[in-house]
């Protein structure tokens, strides 16, 4: 006899930190949920590890804030940034804990950990987590179907409605036919650190100098997660045999503390990763019958922002509230969440678009720019209107900030 396959109310394809939260919510509130992962365990795949306030106050609205507390979340109070075009007199701490009332700064926090705390919610909510799920086939419609392998065997699942949810490999979105455009500024690469002693544990950095944009994000009890951003034709300098040396020794820059002599003697914690920064923007909504997407397989702006989690967070939430709203599944029920996606991705796009220009471009003419952007901000606070924008959620950005006008006096040369 055939076994009539499984059909839950909700199959999550992807497991990462929008997939779990998604099945904590939905198995919460009553669904039956199956949420499958390509890997055998959680691992550190190097993803984004510093959420915005603005997400932290998505991920209390969604119930899974605690998986963050729990798995090591950190919160960072101040931000410097050490930069070749800033002064040693203009180094000023901004104070990072009083964008939103009641949230605090920004956490950084080992993103495996959290992501397997959330599937472990998840499960503990009555949600299925199948792990090692490979070869996963999804074809939309009213009622759809997942094929997936794992070491047991081959398995098709029939729920009613499909999360893809599988990040920037779109796996789900290929499949359905959601497709993206896509564009590229520069490189990027990042890797765990520990022993970072005499790293001030609640302040982060940034800057530029010579060809490297750094970034450091403690995580407290010494360990940081370091990220570079670096031009296109520089993309192998970190591969290959020395790479890791490679990488900490860009941290050797004179805008640092005791020329980042902290960050130098680091001691490597993770894999170091290098990956072209891509902005991704559906060409049709990431909605069709069946199926709808979520996380950066929704789309994404570049890495440097730091907004990617707060997004899946924001997706998350909204889909779920509607999910759990009604019995209305239909494409037309995620309009709100559609139309509401599409401005927050144009916004961070625009905004990635400027700060990558002025914080990921190098050489004298690079550097004379960030120095008469910086003179335009000190005089006129609207010019920073960018900076909120990893801060606050896009929508509680001033619209002027997003115009090709803004952009263009920003930009300005001087003659
Ligand atoms: C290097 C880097 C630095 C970043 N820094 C920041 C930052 O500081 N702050 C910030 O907010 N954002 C940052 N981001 C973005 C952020 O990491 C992403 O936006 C976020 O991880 C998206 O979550 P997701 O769940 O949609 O996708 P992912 O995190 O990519 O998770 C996808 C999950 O799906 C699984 N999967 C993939 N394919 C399949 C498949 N075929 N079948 C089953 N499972 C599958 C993966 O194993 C993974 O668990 C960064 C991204 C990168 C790459």
């Amino acid at each position: 006899m055939t076994r009539r396959p499984e059909q839950p109310d909700v199959v999550i394809v992807g497991g990462g930190i929008s997939g779990a939260s998604a099945a904590c919510r939905l198995a919460a509130g009553g669904l039956s949920v199956v949420l499958l992962e390509k890997q055998d365990a959680y691992r550190d795949l190097v993803r984004g590890e510093w959420l915005a306030p603005w997400g932290i106050r998505e991920a209390q609205r969604l119930g899974v804030y605690d998986c963050f507390s729990a798995g090591g979340g950190w919160e960072i109070r101040e931000w410097m940034t050490w930069d070749e075009a800033v002064t040693e007199d203009e180094v000023e701490a901004v104070d990072m804990t009083r964008f939103i009332p009641g949230i605090g700064g920004p956490l950084s926090f080992p993103h495996h950990s959290v992501c397997e705390l959330m599937a472990e919610q998840a499960v503990a909510s009555g949600a299925r987590l199948v792990m090692d799920a490979a070869k996963i086939g999804v074809t939309a419609g009213p009622r759809p179907v997942v094929t997936y392998r794992t070491p047991e065997g081959a398995h098709e699942l029939r729920p009613r409605i499909v999360l893809g949810a599988t990040g920037r490999g779109n796996t789900v979105g290929r499949q359905i036919g959601v497709t993206m455009r896509n564009s590229m500024h520069h490189w990027g690469g990042g890797m765990m650190v520990e022993g970072l002693d005499s790293w001030p544990a609640d302040v982060q950095a940034m800057g530029t100098e010579g060809d490297v944009m750094f970034m450091v994000f403690p995580q407290g009890y010494g360990r940081a997660r370091l990220y570079l951003n670096f031009p296109t034709v520089n993309k192998h300098r970190y591969r290959g045999p020395g790479g890791v040396e490679r990488f900490l020794a860009a941290f050797e820059l004179d805008c640092l503390p005791d020329r980042g002599k902290a960050v130098t003697e680091a001691v490597p914690a993770g894999p170091l990763s290098v990956w072209p920064s891509v902005s991704s923007v559906p060409e049709g909504p990431p909605v069709v019958e069946g199926v709808v997407l979520i996380g950066d397989e929704a789309g994404n702006a570049d890495t440097v922002l730091g907004t990617g989690l707060s997004c899946a967070m924001r997706d998350s939430r909204t889909v779920c509230d509607i999910l759990l709203a009604s019995g209305d599944w239909s494409p037309g029920a995620f309009t709100p969440y559609v139309e509401e996606r599409n401005l927050r991705l144009e916004r961070l796009d625009f905004g990635a678009s400027i700060i990558s220009r002025l914080h990921v471009e190098f050489g004298p003419a690079a550097v004379e720019r960030r120095r008469r952007v910086r003179r335009l901000m000190a005089k006129n606070f609207a010019a920073q209107v960018t900076g909120l924008l990893n801060m606050v959620a896009p929508e509680d950005v001033p619209e002027f900030g997003f115009s090709e006008f803004f952009a263009e006096r920003l930009f300005r040369e001087t003659a």
